[in-house]
């Protein structure tokens, strides 16, 4: 362990504490029994005790006899000095409040409370006489949680019972009461077993970032390969490399439901399980992870995105795994990108970052290319397998009467895959039944109250629903327009039309609709992903959610419905999304060694978009080249730097008055050299409501940007129930 010992202030002297209340830093008296720099603590802040966290010397010229002590410190490990340097700096580089860093990194629950011994249920050794549904939904939740300990209430609450049935189920023996320690130590994951045998070019992988680990400085390496190519057990060297060496790791995953599969090979690897860090994990196992990353307990966390934030004693690796993936950027409250942070964060605490990827983001292809990051190429699949072929289907040359969306090139393809027994994947991004509900006698389209969005028609939930709010509404039997009856009509797919196309066609087939809002729990998709790895189906109907990472041995067609769609609209990242979307989806085709090569069918208008034809092509690097070349003649990024300035108010007056007084007096941005872009509507020009506006600052690289824009907007008062979200280096543009 490497420990610098922070800073010790002795009984009564002057300590700066930051407070996670928006007064931000004050000045307060260390306890009776002193405090170093780093801990938590509770502070007096009027009437109220807040938690603060120990900062430095005071600052302030606040008479020392009018300092109101420290009221409690807190059982938590001190945090390093490098931890509260990375705090800052991202705080500083998101333009974030400090106080809501100091929230991001004290998300455990009860921090107040010493790791007494608590009454815990675990499960039991008995059944119980009388199977209820009450009961089940118990068992359920401790059976989701892989035999985690509960406290009763907690139990209840999230089986969505009452405390007596935990007690009914206690008494009959099916789960049993005990006293338990608060945090208990993780089991330590073993890193001198041995790994796979690994083919060379993974050897040469492992062997560099061994290397890098070793040498113990900062690096980032690009870690490229195709979906197959044997990355995984690659970082995961890398992992038994810095365990061995007495530092933790964190790999982040892009979603939940892919680190069930990643836990058990884990396991397999290191004979223990990890650290899980996510937003299904239970009160109790986030309270304990936070403390053991704090006291170097846990030697190896898998987590999503806000693992970051965990105090971590020693982190010496980060893996940040599909490092593309739109979900490491955190777009609420606190704009960051957890790609971008995990490399600062790497930067102050001398550790090394891997970042992976068959579809690397341009940034870090840019980087790589450059020599800022060091890249390591795994070029075939591991063992036998090979790329699936990738073809397009010209939707013009093929006979789509309206209401057809599967063409019958691809349907002919699906059939020969049926009679040989294996599987296709049909994939569109689009949930529900139809994106648009149009009214055939005055032509209008259904929309939702609150949003500047359609209603989308979900048809397993004979509803109409609001992606960007949620609301919901039963399909209206007349137009709420016009008022005739009867004359409402869904246009455009999403896959539950598919799925009906798909039932109409192949009637003998067993479909399967993989789609995010069809899963109520992880386990219920994880257990669908699980049959359908088994072979329990012939086609499946996803979106997104089957990108990711899924191992299907028995796929070998992937038909891709609609490839234009990601290539239209104006962003500038439309075309890299598309790119690395079709291309991981096409990934899933024949993923596995000693079975035939796969085909990728991709259904467009377009045969001829760049975008297109660099799939088919499999010339990557071209499109990435390409595309570096496209952002760096218009300066924009990585080239450039972008930030987003996003106002919302229920008023679209009070919006668009507050913005244009904005732009009208923007110097400090002209003075650093930043163009402002704007205002005009957001994106989505209404959310829940709240009209939006938006404003893009536009500046070389090198431009002071955070500074100049918290220059810009110091001076103003905003207007009550304004709203103002910075969002630094924003993904779309
Ligand atoms: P990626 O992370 O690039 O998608 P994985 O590491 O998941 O690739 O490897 C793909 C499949 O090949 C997995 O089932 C994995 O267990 C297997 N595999 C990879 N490398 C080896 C190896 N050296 N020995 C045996 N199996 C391997
Ligand atoms: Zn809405």
């Amino acid at each position: 362990m490497r420990d610098n010992l922070p800073a010790f202030f002795p009984a009564r002297t002057r300590i700066a504490v930051l407070t996670c209340e928006p007064v931000g830093v004050l000045d307060y008296l260390a306890p009776e029994q002193g405090v170093r720099q780093g801990q938590l603590v509770l502070v007096p802040l009027g009437p109220r005790r807040v938690l603060g966290l120990v900062w430095g010397d005071g600052t302030g010229d606040f008479d020392l006899a009018k300092l109101r002590p420290v009221a409690k410190v807190l059982d938590a490990e001190p945090f390093q000095p490098g931890f509260l340097e990375f705090l800052t700096r991202a705080a500083d580089y998101t333009l974030t409040a400090p106080p809501l860093m100091l929230r991001m990194a004290t998300r455990a629950p009860d921090l107040d409370q010493p790791p007494a011994a608590r009454r815990v249920i675990v499960p039991g050794t008995g059944a119980p006489q009388r199977m209820t549904e009450a009961r089940q939904r118990v068992l359920d939740v401790i059976a989701d949680h892989g035999g985690a300990s509960f406290a009763p209430s907690e139990l209840a609450q999230l089986a969505g019972v009452g405390t007596s049935v935990v007690k009914g189920l206690v008494a009959q023996g099916a789960l049993a009461e005990i006293e338990a320690p608060r945090d208990t130590p993780y089991p330590r994951l073993d890193p001198s077993l041995p790994g796979k045998p690994l083919a060379p070019d993974q050897e040469a992988a492992a062997n560099t970032l061994r290397a890098a680990i070793r040498e113990g400085s900062y690096g980032t390496t690009l870690l490229r390969g195709v979906t197959g190519s044997g990355k995984t057990e690659v970082y995961l060297e890398a992992v038994a490399e810095c365990m061995a060496r007495g530092r933790q790791a964190l790999v982040l995953l892009p979603e939940i439901a892919l680190s069930a599969e990643f836990l058990d090979r884990v396991e397999a690897r290191f004979g223990a399980r990890p650290g899980e860090w996510h937003s299904g994990i239970t009160r109790t196992e986030r309270r304990r992870l936070w403390h053991m990353a704090g006291r170097g307990e846990v030697g190896l966390v898998v987590g999503a995105r806000s693992a970051l934030f965990l105090p971590f004693r020693d982190l010496g690796l980060i893996v940040v795994d599909e490092e593309h993936d739109s979900s490491y950027k955190q777009e609420d409250v606190v704009f960051y990108s957890a790609r971008d942070m995990a490399v600062l964060r790497a930067s102050i605490t001398s550790a090394h970052v891997v970042l992976a990827s068959a579809t690397p983001s341009l940034e870090s292809w840019v980087n790589a290319t450059s020599g800022k990051y060091t890249r390591l190429d795994l070029r075939s699949r591991y063992g036998e397998a090979e790329l699936p072929d990738m073809a397009a289907i010209d939707l013009r040359a093929e006979d789509m009467p309206s209401g057809r969306w599967i063409s019958p090139t691809l349907e002919n393809a699906v059939r020969a895959r049926l009679e040989k027994g294996e599987q296709s994947l049909l994939f569109l991004n689009r949930r529900g039944f139809a994106p648009v509900t149009v009214c055939r006698a005055c032509g209008e389209q259904i929309g939702c109250h609150q949003c500047d969005a359609r209603m989308v028609e979900h048809r397993f939930q004979n509803r109409l629903v609001c992606h960007q709010c949620g609301e919901t509404r039963a399909i209206p039997d007349a137009c709420p327009s016009c008022g005739v009856e009867g004359k409402l009509a869904p246009v455009g797919p999403g896959v539950e039309r598919i799925a009906e196309e798909v039932a109409a066609r192949f009637p003998e087939a067993k479909a399967t609709v993989l789609s995010s809002d069809l899963f109520h729990s992880a386990r219920a998709l994880k257990e669908t992903i699980a049959q359908i790895a088994a072979g329990d189906t012939d086609i499946i109907i996803g979106t997104q959610i089957v990108a990711k990472g899924h191992n299907f041995p028995r796929l070998t067609l992937v038909g891709v419905i609609d490839a234009d769609l990601g290539l239209q609209g104006a962003d500038l990242r439309a075309a890299e999304r598309s790119f690395q979307l079709m291309r991981q989806v096409a990934g899933r085709a024949g993923r596995q060694s000693g079975q035939a090569p796969g085909i990728a069918l991709l259904q467009t208008h377009q045969p001829d978009h760049p975008v297109i034809r660099a799939i088919i092509s499999g010339q990557d690097e071209s499109f990435w080249d390409a595309e570096a070349a496209g952002r760096q003649a218009t300066g924009m990024p990585p080239f450039g730097r972008l930030a987003g300035i996003i106002l919302s108010h229920p008023d679209l007056t009070v919006v668009s008055d507050f913005a244009r007084h904005l732009a009208a007096n923007a110097t400090p941005l002209e003075d650093a050299g930043a163009e402002l872009w704007g205002p005009a509507p957001a994106p989505i020009a209404r959310i829940r409501g709240r009209h939006r506006m938006r404003m893009l600052i536009h500046a070389p690289r090198q431009a002071p940007v955070q500074s100049a824009i918290a220059d810009w907007l110091a001076p103003h008062r905003l207007p009550a129930n304004l709203r103002l979200a910075i969002d630094i280096d924003p993904q779309s543009f």
